[in-house]
């Protein structure tokens, strides 16, 4: 290959005879085992020779002069660029080597030569534009875009992909640096960057296994395109390259790597490509042709950025020089390193080259799009295909502009990305982890509490849900159960997850469906779709229960305690009625009122008469005898006022204690739940509804949670199934704060339940899945069509109504009962108790008064006591005699006498 190309050029050169044209030296500098960069070179000046020479009225060949730098060698880069300089060069291409260039940039710069780079070169900046000591001149010119630019273009990708974080892979330092406008844009504090360097080693499965551990999700991985089959094959073999994954590549040579090595991805990964595909093929196709010899392999009909811009070098530099030389004829002097003799066309044509603003040149469009440079010679204006891969293929999915460098025009309508996205679906089987609880998923009757998964196995909302979604996308299902039965907590101490979550976190599940609610922290670590039922937290309770009406209900409207002391006055002021009479001469009278002088005075106020005034008033009856003192009058009165008083109290009251059932102590509400302390309350313990109530800001669910975590016994339950067992246990002693379409289930199920209050917040149920899946999207578009389609609504009726067999509650029980507010027997019963209780003691009381009297006659008439009671008996039970003989004796004395006459 080169034995040729330097025959070929010598052959260049013979030609350029006095009547031939002259030739035109360029020196490229370039590494070893760069065919291709010399097939683009051979090519390129065969077809300026043979055809743009005659076309454009040339009047130079060109003869490039090629040397191939050893990297033992580099050092002596600066003598072979003297003999170039010697025989007198136009221009420099290359080298691609840091330290070489170093040197060339250099004396390019002291000489005035224009020198094309092809290469990332950080410290391009420091040469460029220096020039001589009294021109600020440029004479290097980099075609590979400037770092800010394309730092840009890397920037807006990550934005526009809305990245919340990302970890930066990078071989070696530049990497950072081509980088910093990505790390500038996302704030360069920010925690949710990490960056991981690649060690020397080839194995850098270590540095992956922590990335991994890590959770990270968003890659942007810099190495060189040669590289990169290498550590992605290794980032495959510890999961870093999975499904969830978003990889974003910066090499510009990405597309050229063949990822079928990589087997089966399904990873997302983005790259950038500059070169435009179209010119690249008819390029290649022209260098094949001239290749056509030696049948040089072009793989993949692909060439590297640097061979392109190697290209493009040149195609700028003909261009110029031509354009200058038809102008002026361009003077390309021999000139020596010895005495730094400045160049005489170097000025003009550095000065020429960033007003050409190329978009076609002499061999056509360049490859790498239109070339701009700036007052520092670096390459500006920049245009970017972004490309994804796809079934190992690349597509073209968005185009960057630096013009627009703050958005990515997207090549792709949404619903192609829809559609596809369908597609993908097509036939996918979903493993879903969700956790027992009825009405979401319950076990099928007759399955063993050990069994674990299987869509057999089980029955609920949640998979007939996946079952609606699937039926949309012919996608397939499998439930199983998350070990530890819990939704999903994070524990700060040990930075881990549990339940749920940790299954999704873990990739042991692609989706979590249950009564699993979206909250900030969870969204933190998964992603969740939208709502699929919305809900808020309520409380659970139980209905209250109307006590039957109490015997004594008429005692009900004073307390005992009333009760009592009027007791105790009543008998204390009778006792004061008493002895106040004795002492009030008004109260002493004459026994006989027609004996104006009497022997003795009488007082009426015996202990009986003055308990009867008392119970007279209290019964609001009055006494047919009253105190005539004014000392027993003013006692009188008073307990006729306090009478009053009481009495009008009794009867309001009444009225309000005989309709008015008696009710346990009630709650209306949370507020009604904080402000008391005996109805305690909880809630399940590792769920959303402990989270809202602990990180809450409001008074009174800040207050409830502290009542919570310090109540003892513990109020917390692992279950809402416990919490539902506990209320009715409990029976009105505890409530228990619920999300309410449990509580909706729950109601319907048990009939002794009720839901108190509002709902204390507004949530929904989403379904779960591993940050960044690819299938989101479509998840959430089935559950919108299926809430329009009201199939949603249809589900939540068939599981909790329809499917819900215990619900046997009778909706109209309670109205009835409060229909009418009269009184019941119930009510008064205790008043007839008491009239029977009454009439049965003065039963007995008359019973005992009457014997007393017989046995008095008896006693005193010596006669005997079953003659007298016999007598008395009969007396009393002649109802129709009215009379009774004033001397009971003298009757039986009379009756035997008439007994003896008859005998
Ligand atoms: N659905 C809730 C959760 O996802 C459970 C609860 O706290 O009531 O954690």
């Amino acid at each position: 290959m080169a034995t040729f190309s330097i025959l070929f050029l010598i052959l260049l050169e013979a030609c350029a005879s006095p009547e031939n044209p002259k030739a035109l030296k360029v020196a490229f500098f370039l590494n070893e085992n760069a065919a291709l960069d010399e097939l683009a070179i051979t090519s390129a000046t065969n077809y300026i020779n043979n055809y743009a020479a005659t076309q454009y009225a040339l009047n130079f060949v060109l003869a490039p002069r090629i040397y191939r730098i050893k990297k033992s060698e580099i050092y002596n880069v600066g003598n072979l660029a003297c003999d170039a300089l010697r025989e007198g060069i136009a221009a420099i291409f290359g080298p691609e080597n840091g330290e070489a260039n170093e040197i060339i940039q250099s004396m390019a710069l002291s000489l005035e030569i224009p020198q094309f780079q092809t290469f990332w070169n950080p410290n391009f900046a420091t040469y460029a534009g220096l020039g001589t000591a009294n021109k600020k001149e440029i004479f290097n010119f980099n075609l590979y875009p400037s770092p800010s630019v394309l730092s840009k273009a890397f920037a807006t990708l990550v934005r526009e992909n809305d990245w919340r974080s990302y970890t930066i892979i990078y071989e070696n330092d530049d990497g950072l640096v081509r980088l910093q406008e990505v790390l500038k844009a996302l704030s360069p504090n920010n925690p949710l960057v990490t960056y991981r360097k690649l060690g020397p080693e080839p194995d850098h499965r270590p540095v992956f296994k922590e990335i991994v551990a890590s959770g990270a999700l968003h890659i942007i991985l810099d190495c060189e395109a040669d590289h990169t089959i290498d550590i992605l094959s290794q980032a495959k073999e510890v999961k870093l390259f999975e499904e969830y994954h978003t990889y974003l590549l910066t090499s510009l040579d990405a597309y050229t790597i063949d990822f079928r090595q990589l087997g089966e991805i399904k990873t997302n990964v983005s790259i950038v490509r500059m070169l435009d595909q179209k010119v690249v093929d008819t390029v290649i196709g022209n260098w094949e042709l001239v290749d056509s010899e030696r049948k040089l392999k072009i793989p993949n009909k692909l060439i590297k950025v640097k061979t392109a811009f190697l290209f493009d070098a040149l195609n700028l530099f003909i261009t110029a020089y031509s354009n200058l030389d038809q102008e002026q004829e361009m003077d390309v002097r021999p000139q020596s390193c010895d005495t730094n003799e400045i160049s005489s066309h170097g000025y003009r044509l550095s000065a020429f080259i960033p007003l050409l603003n190329m978009t076609k040149g002499m061999l056509g469009e360049p490859i790498s799009g239109s070339l701009n440079f700036n007052s520092l010679g670096q390459r500006v204006s920049l245009k970017l295909e972004v490309l994804e891969l796809r079934k190992d293929e690349f597509r073209v999915t968005g185009i960057w502009d630096s013009g627009t460098p703050h958005s990515i025009y997207s090549t792709i309508t949404s619903a192609d990305r829809e559609k596809e996205l369908e597609q993908q679906l097509k036939g996918r089987t979903f493993r879903v982890v969700s956790r027992i609880y009825p009405p979401y998923l319950s076990r099928k009757p007759g399955i063993d509490s050990s069994v674990m998964s299987g869509n057999n196995a089980f029955e609920g909302y949640a998979m007939d849900l996946m079952k609606g979604i699937c039926e949309l996308y012919e996608c397939n299902y499998v439930f199983e159960l998350v070990p530890d039965n819990n939704y999903g907590k994070y524990d700060p101490k040990t930075k881990e997850w549990n339940g749920l979550i940790r299954h999704l976190l873990d990739r042991k599940a692609d989706l979590a469906i249950c009564d699993l609610t979206t909250t900030y922290e969870r969204r933190k670590a998964v992603d969740f779709s939208n709502p699929f039922m919305t809900l808020g937290i309520s409380i659970l309770y139980t209905k209250i229960v109307k006590e039957p009406p109490d015997l004594l209900a008429f005692t009900n409207p004073l307390s005992l305690h009333v009760w009592l002391y009027m007791v105790t006055a009543y008998m204390v002021i009778s006792m004061i009625i008493f002895l106040v009479a004795r002492l009030n001469p008004n109260e002493w009278e004459n026994p006989h009122p027609c004996n104006p002088n009497p022997e003795e005075l009488e007082n009426i106020w015996n202990i009986k008469n003055c308990f009867w005034l008392t119970l007279g008033s209290i019964m609001q009856q009055g006494c047919d005898i009253l105190p005539k003192g004014i000392s027993t009058r003013m006692v009188a009165g008073m307990w006729w006022f306090f009478t009053l008083i009481m009495i009008s109290c009794y009867t309001a009251n009444l009225a309000a204690f005989l309709t008015q059932s008696r009710m346990g102590p009630t709650i209306q509400s949370a507020e009604d739940l904080a402000a008391q302390t005996k109805i305690k309350y909880g809630c399940l313990k590792d769920g959303a509804t402990a989270s809202f109530f602990r990180d809450t800001n409001v008074t009174t669910y800040h207050k409830m949670w502290v009542a919570m975590e310090t109540a003892d016994p513990s109020v917390f339950e692992t279950s809402n199934d416990d919490g539902v067992k506990r209320v009715i246990s409990k029976k009105g002693k505890y409530a228990f704060l619920m999300e309410s379409s449990s509580i909706e289930y729950e109601v319907e199920k048990h009939c002794e339940l009720v839901q108190v209050g509002n709902r204390l917040d507004t949530k929904g149920y989403g379904i779960a899945m591993p940050t960044n899946a690819p299938y989101r999207t479509s998840i959430n578009q089935a559950i919108l069509k299926m809430q329009e389609m009201g199939r949603l609504q249809r589900l939540k009726e068939k599981w909790w109504k329809e499917k819900n067999k215990a619900n046997t509650c009778k909706k109209d029980e309670d109205s009835k009962t409060d229909s009418a507010n009269e009184l019941s027997l119930a009510h008064v019963g205790g008043v007839f108790v008491v009239l029977v209780v009454g009439m049965s003691i003065a039963m007995v009381i008359a019973v005992c008064e009457f014997l007393w009297h017989v046995r008095k006659i008896a006693v005193t008439q010596h006669v005997a006591l079953k003659e007298v009671f016999l007598k008395e008996l009969r007396f009393a039970m002649d109802i129709w005699c009215r009379q009774k003989p004033a001397n009971p004796a003298a009757n039986l004395n009379l009756s035997r006498e008439t007994l003896r006459q008859g005998d």
